[in-house]
């Protein structure tokens, strides 16, 4: 299949890519108006766009092996839409945002094709809006910037998918690339572009355990959350940086904020590592750097307890494994995929000798990342 086949033979007027990702540091930290410090994958989605005649919207993704045709005000024609056409509802929402900030955008065919895994954490929903929106600016020659794509794909995403995410998968997507991760202050927006530590690479390992109770799960951390930074009399954790302040909190609402303000703080020590990077100490920086990483797991799993046994598994076998400078559970919690700090030219090897320990567990991890 390609454009020309679903498409009546017309060819795309322009080809749009954008990253998936995946977080290093900072969970559970973007609701709370926190930092995080996520870096995009190898993994892109890819869209091409072309204007279309007949009036209608055309979407065809590939990989879903689906085809949506809709009208300006976003009826579907022909068929029951099923489950998954969900996916149409991020690029119509896409536009949508656009036509409401009063621009013109013209019904058109869009082909999408996608090596981001769909709901293994790694945002594949991000890469489609970023790459559907950074495609829609070229072909309509829109004057907008690459932040303003992250916050419109947020809007496509909250409005029009009803997900309600925070701004962290957007703006990695549209920001960083491989070579770079992203500082940002979730409630400022400020932001930085960082090298990835040197001499290091990123290894994701999916866990092969589905996220069944992430969704009641994560509704429940933000309730706790919002509920310890009214005690404490903040408008959000991130207003807390003295850890000693949460201990009059009542449980588990004290477990819960100690994560939020200790993990904001790992973000900050992290990026002043990257920053201070220098030849002469480099593995030390990188042992640094996995020290947090392996600290920031622990606090997942005992004060904001969103890990599962298999997560811890792994993790551990990463973290006994040499090569690696550290590793955590990445993403949600409740299951998913980790993400591991490891020696430059060994991400084979350690996933090889980490995915045969797993799954002597009885389990079937999955390599994401690295490799
Ligand atoms: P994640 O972003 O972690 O991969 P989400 O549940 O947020 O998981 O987003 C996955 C959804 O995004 C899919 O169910 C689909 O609707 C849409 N999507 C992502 N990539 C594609 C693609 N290549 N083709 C069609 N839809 C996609
Ligand atoms: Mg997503």
């Amino acid at each position: 299949m390609n454009f020309q086949t679903i498409f009546n033979n017309k060819s795309p007027e322009v080809e749009a890519l954008a990253p998936g990702r995946v977080n290093l540091l900072g969970e559970h930290t973007d609701y709370n108006d926190g930092f995080v410090l996520p870096t995009a994958i190898p993994q892109k989605t890819a869209v091409q766009i072309g204007f279309s005649d007949d009036g209608l919207y055309h979407f065809y993704s590939e990989d879903l092996n689906e085809r949506v045709d809709i009208g300006e005000d976003g009826f579907r024609t022909g068929s029951m839409p099923t489950l998954q056409s969900q996916f149409a509802s991020y690029i119509f929402g896409c536009i949508q945002v656009l036509k409401q900030l009063g621009y013109t955008i013209l019904p058109f065919n869009l082909y999408i094709k996608s090596s981001v895994p769909m709901g293994s954490g790694l945002s594949s929903s991000a890469a489609l809006e970023v790459a559907t929106l950074r495609g829609i600016r070229q072909l309509f020659n829109l004057p907008i910037n690459d932040v303003e794509i992250a916050q419109f794909a947020q809007q496509a995403e909250i409005n029009y998918a009803h997900v309600q995410c925070g701004i962290m998968d957007q703006m990695a997507s549209s920001l960083a690339d491989t070579k770079h991760m992203l500082f940002l202050d979730t409630r400022t927006l400020e932001r930085r572009v960082l090298p990835l530590p040197r001499g290091a690479s990123i290894l994701v390992i999916d866990s092969g355990v589905p996220r069944t109770l992430a969704g009641s799960g994560y509704n429940q951390r933000r309730a706790e959350c919002e509920e310890a930074a009214q005690i404490l009399g903040v408008k959000a954790l991130r207003d807390v940086t003295d850890v000693s302040r949460v201990e009059t909190l009542p449980e588990p609402l004290r477990k819960r904020a100690r994560h939020v303000v200790t993990e904001n703080n790992r973000v900050l020590e992290a990026i002043q590592i990257v920053e201070t990077q220098d030849e002469t100490r480099h593995v030390s920086s990188l042992q640094k750097f996995g020290e947090l990483m392996n600290a920031s797991h622990a606090s997942l799993r005992d004060d904001y307890e969103v890990s599962v046994p298999a997560l811890d598994i792994l993790v551990d076998i990463l973290q006994k494994t040499p090569g690696v400078f550290g590793a955590r559970l990445t993403g949600a919690g409740f299951g998913g995929a980790t993400v591991a700090l490891v020696a430059q030219g060994e991400e084979s090897n350690i996933a090889t000798k980490v995915l045969e320990k797993y799954n002597n567990y009885g389990h079937t991890g999955n390599l994401l990342v690295g490799g």
